[in-house]
């Protein structure tokens, strides 16, 4: 018996602007009229090409809507990344952006991890932030232990807020897809 196709609701699509790669005119010196100085591109002389392509490539952030900073907190490192790629297709397709790669990476955005993203072979110009709702669980529920780990180190952090830390507790007890507001 197959497993019926997850329902996906793709809620909020945001375009973040972000440098491109691509040629790097060398800079000069002017002088403006009121005396101040300021650096121009010298299109004159011959510049390089950015070398680091990889840092221009467009991020897709998926987020669960609705979800807490706990909720982010607990399930980052554990997500389920299939079913997040399906609601990337679908908002992908939403903008008319179609058959491009897109490679999951928990680096994506910072590396210590906290970040993760869909990273696209494309330098669109932007990121995208895409929100949306479905009716399976925000973790793996195969990285279930992943997530209470987290939570028990949150429960413990006495950094964090009482509130925050109880609650975190509360999940760090609880198992597999109670961890997280799991189904939406
Ligand atoms: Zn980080």
């Amino acid at each position: 018996m197959k497993a019926a196709a997850p329902t996906i609701t793709i809620k909020n699509v945001e375009k973040v602007a972000k440098r491109q790669g691509g040629y790097v005119p060398p800079q000069k010196r002017i002088t403006l009229a009121d005396g101040t100085t300021q650096y121009v591109p010298d299109w004159s002389r011959r510049g390089y090409y950015q070398r680091d392509e990889r840092r221009y490539k467009t991020r897709a952030y998926v987020w669960f809507d609705g979800e807490t900073v706990l909720d982010n907190f607990v399930g980052r490192f554990s997500r389920p990344v299939p079913l997040m790629r399906l609601a990337l297709k679908q908002a992908l397709a939403d903008l008319g952006i179609d058959a491009v790669k897109a490679t999951w990476n928990q680096r994506a955005g910072c590396s210590c991890g906290c970040s993760p993203a869909f990273v696209l072979d494309e330098a669109l110009g932007f990121d995208l932030h895409i929100s949306f709702t479905a009716d399976q669980p925000a973790i793996d529920p195969a990285k279930a232990d992943v997530a209470a780990a987290r939570a028990q180190a949150i429960a413990k952090d006495p950094t964090m807020p009482d509130g925050f830390r109880a609650e975190a507790l509360r999940r760090s007890l609880a198992k597999g897809s109670a961890l997280t507001t799991a189904l939406r």
